[in-house]
């Protein structure tokens, strides 16, 4: 079972999540356990004063460094064997990614640490031995929706957590492309057919439609993907026409929506 321990100030904003869905029959299955600490707790001042004023001036509270250090290190040591990592949620991280989600989904404990106002006293990462995991270029309030897609994006490739165990092989960034054009019924809607090669029973032919479309997409809306994907010599070969100009195997291409009829 995978431990996930989260600290925050405001645990109220996870339960949401963890009540619904995938994250709610993980935990009620015994696959993960999600445990919370309020570093408040651990203020030792009659105010439980967790934030102070930056030096050196300027905006803003920054996270002292005491009630988080003391929270952290309340942490019950692992027995030798079993495997954690510890993450401060920092826009200034590393980004975040499919392939660590993966990593993550094979720990013991993972420690997620939500900061909030201007951040965290830089001495503190050290004595947490923590890293900075970013999810994007942009800033939020706290660190608490960091944790919460990181958590989800752990979470459900823990196995038995995904109703078909295949069901995320598939996904964007699992293969390191883009997944490929989905369609589910109806077969033909306002005059929108499937392509026919979906719902012809044709395993091979579907997975051959798959492949070259999941490159197509990834050559079009993210060709930064292609430098890291494990790519076959006909992925090779295909990308090579894509980039000669020659679309012509390809039956969904983008701008799709700009001939959605009135
Ligand atoms: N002053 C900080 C800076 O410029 O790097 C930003 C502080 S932000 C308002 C407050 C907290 O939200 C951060 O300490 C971090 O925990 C979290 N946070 C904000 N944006 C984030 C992002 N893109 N990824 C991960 N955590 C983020």
């Amino acid at each position: 079972m995978l431990q996930i321990v989260v600290f925050t100030l405001f645990e109220g904003m996870f339960h949401g999540i963890l009540e619904e869905s995938m994250l709610k029959r993980a935990q009620d299955t015994g696959l993960v356990r999600v445990d919370f600490v309020n570093f408040r707790d651990f203020a030792q001042d009659k105010h439980r004063t967790v934030d102070d004023y930056p030096f050196g001036g300027g905006a803003g509270m920054v996270l002292k460094p005491d009630p988080l250090i003391k929270a952290v290190e309340s942490l019950p040591v692992l027995q030798a064997h079993q495997q954690e990592r510890r993450f401060m949620m920092s826009p200034q991280g590393v980004p975040f990614s499919q392939p660590m989600a993966e990593e993550l989904a094979t720990l013991d404990r993972l420690v997620l640490v939500c900061g909030h106002y201007e951040g965290f006293d830089e001495r503190i990462r050290p004595f947490i031995g923590a890293e900075e995991v970013s999810i994007g270029d942009f800033v939020l309030t706290g660190g608490e929706i960091p944790a919460m897609a990181i958590m989800d994006a752990v979470i459900r490739l823990l196995p038995g957590t995904l109703g078909n165990a295949e069901s995320h092989v598939d996904d964007s960034f699992s293969t390191g492309l883009l997944e490929y054009p989905q369609y589910t019924r109806p077969a033909s809607y306002r005059g929108h057919e499937v392509p026919a090669v979906l719902l012809s029973g044709d395993h091979a032919k579907v997975d051959a439609w798959r492949r070259a479309h999941a490159l197509y997409r990834t050559f079009m809306r993210r060709p930064d993907l292609l430098d890291d994907a494990t790519l076959t010599e006909a992925d090779h070969r295909l990308i090579e026409r894509f980039r000669s100009g020659d679309f012509s195997m390809i039956e969904v291409r983008d701008g799709f929506e700009h001939d959605i009829p009135e």
